[in-house]
């Protein structure tokens, strides 16, 4: 329940200059996907490779929250609006800090990757990772297809629940046409560009030198 008498205290430290500390900007890479479509795959190898690079780097993974911050959640749709509310937040954070967040989340409804969207605002992208029905169902890597059409699992996104093909992706990997490796190729690419400090002039130089001056 809302309680009005919290007000936000502001610190002395801004986020151009916790930028300026990590020498990268915070981003927020949004991986939505059915099931074996990759995510998962694709953002542990990511991690490893932007790490080697010398970057600060932070996985998110769906499955893996359900465990602590996302424990009480189901799968009803409530449910998951809710579970999509909590990782926004969390990745909105981790933006602010600076981190690259690589966040594998299945997030089905067009509505809860606007949700994010929003939330995190400027520093934001959705990548669609992309596999057919079919082939998710043939991968089955953890054996969740199988189970939901045995009738043990219901709400089982692609089976029983829906999934919205995202229709404006800012970044598409398809994971039928492009190996594990290259997908990871891109999606670096990508991070790289995004997540790059303007060199040398503009705010972030400014910043850092009035805060070497402190
Ligand atoms: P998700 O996190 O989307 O549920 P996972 O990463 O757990 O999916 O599983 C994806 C499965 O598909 C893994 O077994 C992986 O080895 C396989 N796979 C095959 N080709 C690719 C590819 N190009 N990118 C990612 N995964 C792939």
């Amino acid at each position: 329940m809302k309680n009005d008498n919290i007000s936000f205290h502001g610190g002395k430290v801004s986020r151009s200059e916790r930028y300026s500390v990590l020498g990268q900007k915070g981003i927020a890479v949004w991986m939505t996907g059915l099931s074996a479509s990759g995510k998962s795959t694709i953002a542990v190898e990511t991690e490893k490779v932007l790490v080697s690079m010398g970057k600060a780097v932070y996985r998110l993974d769906g499955d893996n929250l359900r465990h602590g911050l996302n424990s009480d959640l189901g799968f009803s749709e409530e449910d998951r609006f809710e579970n999509i509310r909590r990782a926004a937040e969390v990745c909105s954070l981790f933006v602010d800090a600076g981190l690259i967040v690589l966040a594998s989340f299945i997030s089905p409804l067009a509505s809860m990757r606007k949700l994010a969207r929003e939330k995190i605002g400027d520093g934001f992208i959705e990548v669609y990772v992309k596999a057919d029905p079919e082939t998710c169902e043939k991968r089955d890597p953890k054996g969740l297809y199988k189970k939901a059409r045995a009738g043990e699992i219901t709400d089982f996104t692609g089976v029983t629940a829906p999934y919205e093909v995202p229709l404006s992706p800012d970044l598409v990997l398809d994971t039928e046409k492009y190996s594990i490796d290259q997908c990871v190729r891109i999606l670096v690419d990508k991070i790289l560009q995004l997540s790059a400090l303007r060199q040398r002039n503009g705010l972030y130089r400014y910043e850092r030198h009035k805060f070497r001056q402190e």
